[in-house]
């Protein structure tokens, strides 16, 4: 059931003079408890930031932070204390901050704080401040919103920085100067892009004129935070409204220039090429259209990665960037390292994608035979369906009839690719002998030899020479074995 958390709401109040957010009646109830808690200690307390900005917004949340006039701690001990069953309470002294989770909500407590940096050190001096301090410590105006949950004034709106009127707007902008705020915490930038990409808003000029001008500053942060914010724009429903903008701001290039690299077109005897950035861009779109999958969107961003290193230009041919579909698989496990991701099966799944992406594509330009398909079906293995996507979502051009054109030809290569699939079972197929079958008929260690009658067995069954089945293989496996003078051993 749904309450409406009543807000009399002033500094905007021709706009809105009475502003709903609606809250379940567990948020409703933690919200009171938290009230009578605060009163209690004799702080005063409001729930702050992205709780009530989601709330306003109509967008589901589950993370609650309450600030305090006080020890945030103690707070969230003395809420916790209140259940039945306490819920369990984390905590870390020297933040001050407190949590825990009840009733599928995650809740942080913390105290009001007033901070002020030095230029040469990264860590603020903190003290014990008002409700006013710690929204000036914000980093957006929308993100500095609270609610009182004191008795005196339950459910009024504290909005000194008009973060209403830019919801409304639409409107990313900081509480103090932009140079201060992210010189102060340079990940800010990072997050200004972020929620600029999942909510559809725009960064004020001046804010994103500062973000230019403190773009190195962002080399203080670490990785792990910037790609954290990167794979948030990345899981946006349109990525390349983050990935334009750290472009443009000159962000991308600090931490990731291989991708900035893509940017740009060059023109030799009047013959110019796709801007590989922008195109990068929109195929990572059209993945995000099709699939929730973050690591297809990486496969998407990285599919093109090894352009710049591969550009020719071919005398009386045009531009060529040969092999740089190899070039970007190597690239793959080097960019991962660098942005601290994941070096595992995530990582060989995109390094996969990229180095086959080429692949069904070449399959609508030739006479398609069932033995390329099977190739292709047994290269990719379970992946087959995500690489499809990804060379749907390859097929860009500003001219709308060739891409018409090209789709049509894909969704043959698609019926082809389903029909021999169904009757070859390609997909996830091994070889019906084994290495390990060859070793012990042949009496061999891991050899060279073994790989080579393997391969044999593989390409013959792929190529149609042979049926797929345990007798064909056996009889090519003698054959093969003879031509290298191998034989088995009489029992
Ligand atoms: P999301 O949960 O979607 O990431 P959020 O705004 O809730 O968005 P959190 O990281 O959960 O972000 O932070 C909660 C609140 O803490 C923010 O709304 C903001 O008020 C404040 N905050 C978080 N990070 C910073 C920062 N780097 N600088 C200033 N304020 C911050
Ligand atoms: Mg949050």
């Amino acid at each position: 059931m749904l309450f409406q958390f009543r807000i009399i709401q002033f500094a905007t109040i021709a706009l809105h003079p009475i502003m709903d957010i609606v809250c379940s009646r567990e948020e409703l109830m933690l919200f009171e408890r938290i009230g009578k808690a605060a009163e209690m200690l004799n702080v005063s307390c409001y729930v702050i930031g992205g709780f009530v900005r989601d709330k306003l917004l109509g967008r589901p949340t589950k993370d609650v932070d309450i600030v305090c006039t006080g020890d945030g701690i103690e707070l969230a001990n003395t809420v916790a204390g209140t259940f039945r069953h306490k819920p369990q309470v984390n905590f870390f002294k020297n933040f001050g901050t407190a949590q825990f989770r009840i009733d599928g909500l995650d809740i942080e407590f913390v105290g009001a704080r007033k901070e002020s940096y030095s230029p040469d050190s990264r860590k603020p001096e903190v003290e014990p401040g008002t409700i006013e301090d710690d929204q000036k410590r914000r980093d957006f105006t929308i993100n500095a919103l609270a609610i009182s949950l004191n008795a005196a004034d339950y459910g009024q709106l504290a909005d000194p920085f008009n973060g209403v009127q830019d919801l409304d707007q639409k409107l990313i902008r900081t509480p103090l100067g932009p140079d201060v705020t992210f010189s102060d915490d340079p990940l800010r930038m990072m997050r200004a892009i972020r929620f600029a990409t999942q909510l559809g808003f725009t960064i004020i000029d001046d804010v994103f004129e500062a973000i230019k001008r403190n773009k190195e500053r962002i080399r203080i942060i670490s990785q792990e935070r910037i790609t954290d914010e990167l794979n948030k724009i990345m899981a946006a429903r349109k990525p390349s409204i983050g990935l334009d903008l750290l472009f443009r701001s000159g962000l991308l290039k600090e931490f990731f220039p291989q991708m900035a690299d893509l940017s740009g077109v060059e023109i030799v005897e009047g013959k110019g090429h796709k801007d590989n950035f922008y195109h990068t861009l929109q195929v990572i779109d059209n993945t995000a259209d099709k699939s929730d999958n973050l690591w297809l969107r990486w496969a998407a961003l990285l599919h093109d990665i090894g352009k710049p290193a591969t550009k020719r230009y071919e005398e009386g041919h045009g531009w060529t960037f040969h092999g740089h579909e190899v070039v970007g698989e190597r690239m793959t496990s080097k960019i991962f390292r660098q942005l601290k991701l994941p070096q595992n099966e995530h990582m060989k799944f995109v390094a996969k994608l990229v180095a086959l992406h080429l692949r069904p594509i070449s399959l609508t330009k030739e006479d398609i035979t069932d033995s390329a398909m099977r190739r292709l079906l047994f290269d990719a293995g379970e992946d087959i369906d995500d690489l499809m996507m990804l060379c749907e979502s390859d097929i860009t051009s500003k001219n709308r009839m060739k891409v018409k054109k090209y789709l049509e030809n894909f969704e043959l290569v698609k019926q082809r690719l389903r029909e021999v699939e169904e009757s070859d079972k390609i997909r996830n197929w091994q070889p019906p002998i084994t290495g390990d079958q060859i070793m012990a008929m042949f009496n061999l260690t891991p050899s060279r030899e073994v790989g080579v009658l393997k391969t044999a067995i593989r390409e013959a069954i792929l190529d149609g020479v042979i049926p797929n089945n345990y007798e064909a293989a056996y009889g090519l496996l003698i054959q093969k074995a003879k031509e290298i003078n191998l034989f088995m051993p009489s029992s």
